[in-house]
């Protein structure tokens, strides 16, 4: 019998509802901090010219459409393996796990299709269906992995009364976790709170993770947005490759995004990467891996994936997008470090902006204060306190600021 009557009306996403509501208000002063996506010094949305000389060249070139392989392109698997795992020929022990057919590549719809497919992969072949994730998270985080049928839990991440990262609780909870439990670690410029871990605090958590057995799965979607330099941000994943080939870690995996540090959201280009223990094991999950995603969406788009391998396949393209991308980076500090000194510091210690890297600042503002904020400024962002900071440019920061401290006051 239908009952299509009786389905009920689904919240509408956070994140994107904001969106809505922003377009709704008629104040022209009014700022949009809500979606993780780079704005401008004008408030526009930019493709990255790197981006635009892929392209044409693209244009000119392209002659087919054809589609690509269940786990996308081959020349797009190994410039992933290539750049991210080898740091483009300088990680010796990456180049050891490559050479050694010990990392399996696929290409996926973005980032967020990419955790999809691991937390599938993990519910059929990992022994314990339970994912660690750190508190707070990316939202979306818990909704794949819940609705492919993992069970989520948090580990403690961050103190909201200090405004920091809370590194005891941090590894009490790991320490905790039951034992062949996924743990997500953020590679880096951690979503929301933009706080990361010293690499001396990846080392005791990547010593519990041997000592407990669990298996890190890594989310990196803002690679570069720490440094500015892509290849500086992946010191987790050298660490790891590390212990991987010294044999104290067996295997892990790593999603990985185009979105943001190549401007590509809408292309929806990215990869899952699973380290294995033997190349025997890369040829099975390779196998299972492509008929995970046959059924599900067949084969990946692949006008983005075509715009990365232009790039890499050019030195002058791949000099100007790593140009392209700290440009970004640096203005995201710019608007971080004027917000910083703008903000009245009287009654509110605002030192942790100093401190946060990536897309967002974590203001710590209660969500009474983000409601204010909406209402009386028409200042539009989640009510976690979490600021979008591509939304602000030099006609708004003052206006923002003298927001904020209105209703800090
Ligand atoms: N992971 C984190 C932490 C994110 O913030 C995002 C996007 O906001 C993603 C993954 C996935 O992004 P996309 O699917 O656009 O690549």
């Amino acid at each position: 019998v239908a009952r299509w009557n009786e389905i009920p009306l689904a919240p509408p996403d956070k994140i994107l509802g904001i969106a809505e509501a922003f377009k709704e208000d008629s104040n022209p002063k009014k700022i949009n901090l809500g979606v993780g996506a780079y704005r401008n010094n004008e408030g526009k949305p930019i493709i990255f010219p790197s981006v635009k000389n892929a392209e044409r060249s693209l244009l000119e070139t392209e002659v087919e459409k054809e589609y690509t392989g269940i786990n996308g392109s081959k020349p797009f698997q190994s410039i992933v393996q290539n750049f991210i795992f080898n740091n483009s020929n300088k990680d010796a022990a990456g180049a050891k796990l490559i050479g050694g057919n010990r990392i399996v590549t696929a290409q996926t719809i973005s980032g967020t299709g990419s955790l999809r497919v691991i937390a599938d992969f993990l519910v059929r072949f990992n022994s314990a269906k339970k994912i660690y994730v750190p508190k707070p998270t990316w939202a979306n985080h818990i909704a794949v992995f819940t609705d492919a049928g993992l069970d989520a839990e948090f580990y403690a991440y961050y103190d909201n009364n200090a405004n920091d990262l809370d590194f005891a609780n941090l590894t009490k909870s790991l320490e905790d976790a039951d034992p062949e439990s996924v743990v997500l670690l953020h590679a880096c410029c951690h979503n929301p709170t933009g706080m990361d871990l010293t690499p001396e605090q990846w080392e005791v958590v990547l010593e519990i993770i041997q000592q407990k057995k669990l298996y890190p799965l890594i989310d990196m979607a803002y690679q570069g947005f720490a440094s500015g330099n892509p290849y500086k941000d992946i010191g987790l994943i050298r660490r790891i490759n590390q212990l991987v080939v010294e044999g104290k870690i067996p295997s892990y995996s790593l999603c990985q995004s185009f979105a943001k540090n190549m401007g590509l959201y809408g292309e929806r280009t990215g990869s899952i990467s699973i380290v294995t223990e033997s190349p025997e094991q890369s040829k099975a999950i390779d196998s299972q891996l492509k008929k995970l995603i046959r059924p599900m969406y067949s084969s990946p788009p692949i006008h983005g994936s075509k715009i990365v391998e232009t790039i890499f396949s050019n030195p002058e393209l791949l000099e100007s997008w790593l140009g392209d991308l700290d440009q970004v980076v640096g203005r995201l500090n710019t608007v971080r470090d004027k917000l910083y000194q703008k903000l009245d510091k009287t009654n509110y210690n605002w030192d942790h902006l100093t401190k946060q890297r990536g897309m967002f600042v974590y203001t710590g503002l209660s969500k009474e204060q983000m409601i204010a904020l909406r209402e009386k400024y028409s200042v539009y962002a989640t009510e976690d306190g979490r600021f979008s900071i591509s939304g602000i440019n030099d006609s708004n920061v003052d206006y923002l600021a003298n927001a904020i401290n209105e209703v800090v006051r």
